[in-house]
């Protein structure tokens, strides 16, 4: 054997041995080479394939963007990527020996080459399947983790990150549009006492049922319940005036005190109860969430300064 020899058979074994992949076109098009990785995956062996143009061969490659890769390197000797992300599996191919499983996700690229004289280019077809799975998984898994950091894990409502991130996002959803938005901050009247009285852990089991009662209570789909801190929940209700999101405080606050869940002897009412602050964003003041949220912290002071189980609204008692 001379040495050309045993490189052109070197070559050719190793061809066929390598992991992806390889097919050859000539200037029309036509298959000069595909080794057996694309025999294994496409069902054609290399002698069915040969001098057949490859959009004879897979016609649906017609307008894909391997095919504007494929022309752009015969035309103008330009090559190209055709990444997974943008055509996931323009090959129809499959894992080995199984024909009609799903098809391998693939990465292609395209290198034009002259040898004598002539045009040719090479594809290269590597099964990237095993990396686009595991990005989905850590998508997914990221994407759990982000929807968990932001539910408070004691009620399941949401807490104190999200309420400030949808605070920002709706207050200028709001001036964006000129439509009002409103913020409701509510504490649980005397819960020291509570605590003291009934424990710890039913205090816990308290505040999970009137997060949970609070909830219920915003239906609308923007509107957003939040444990804002201890005792203290949230409300935002987008689309709301003063007046509306006044009298839903009330119906609020109605409903925690029909629950008639026992209140410690100490406090203020025989059942757990909620003072209410409401403060409003008009399209003129109050446009900062800081701003807003000191409002209705100052409102829901005066609600407790005024006897608690009541609800108060920023510059004046509620007009309910
Ligand atoms: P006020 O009517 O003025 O609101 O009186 P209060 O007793 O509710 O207010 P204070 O701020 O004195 O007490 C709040 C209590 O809430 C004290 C704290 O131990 C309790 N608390 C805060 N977070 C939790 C919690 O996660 N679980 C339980 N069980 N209690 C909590
Ligand atoms: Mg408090
Ligand atoms: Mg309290």
């Amino acid at each position: 054997m001379t040495a050309t020899t045993t490189a052109t058979s070197l070559a050719t074994r190793a061809l066929n041995l390598v992991n992806c992949g390889l097919v050859v076109l000539d200037d029309a098009h036509r298959i000069v080479l595909w080794n057996r990785w694309m025999a294994a995956r496409s069902g054609y062996a290399g002698a069915r394939v040969q001098a057949r143009s490859l959009f004879e061969v897979f016609p649906e490659l017609r307008g894909s963007r391997v095919e504007t890769a494929v022309l752009a390197a015969l035309a103008s000797n330009i090559a190209g990527n055709v990444p997974q992300a943008q055509e996931c599996a323009p090959f129809p191919l499959r894992e080995a020996g199984s024909f009609d499983g799903a098809r391998i996700d693939q990465a292609v690229s395209v290198t034009p080459f002259v040898e004598e004289g002539a045009r040719f280019c090479l594809i290269e077809i590597r099964d990237v399947s095993g990396s686009v799975g595991r990005e989905r998984q850590l998508r997914e898994h990221a994407e759990t983790l982000r929807a968990r950091s932001y539910v408070d894990g004691l009620t399941g409502i949401a807490n104190r990150r999200y309420f400030d991130v949808a605070l920002d996002r709706e207050l200028r959803r709001a001036q964006r549009t000129g439509s009002p938005l409103a913020l409701l901050l509510m504490d649980i009247d005397s819960f020291k006492a509570y605590n003291d009285h009934f424990g710890h852990q039913q205090g816990d089991v308290c505040l999970s049922t009137v997060a949970q009662a609070l909830a219920a209570m915003l239906k609308r789909p923007a509107d957003v319940a939040a444990r804002y801190g201890g005792e203290e929940f949230a409300a935002i209700l987008p689309d709301t005036t003063l007046q509306q999101a006044c009298a839903h405080a009330n119906a609020i606050r109605e409903h925690v005190a029909s629950l008639a869940l026992a209140q410690a002897p100490a406090a203020v009412r025989p059942v757990v109860t909620l003072s209410i602050g409401v403060a409003g964003f008009d399209g003129s003041g109050l446009n900062e969430a800081a701003a807003l949220v000191a409002a209705a912290d100052k409102a829901l002071y005066a609600a407790k300064r005024g006897g608690r189980d009541r609800v108060a609204v920023d510059g004046g008692a509620s007009p309910i």
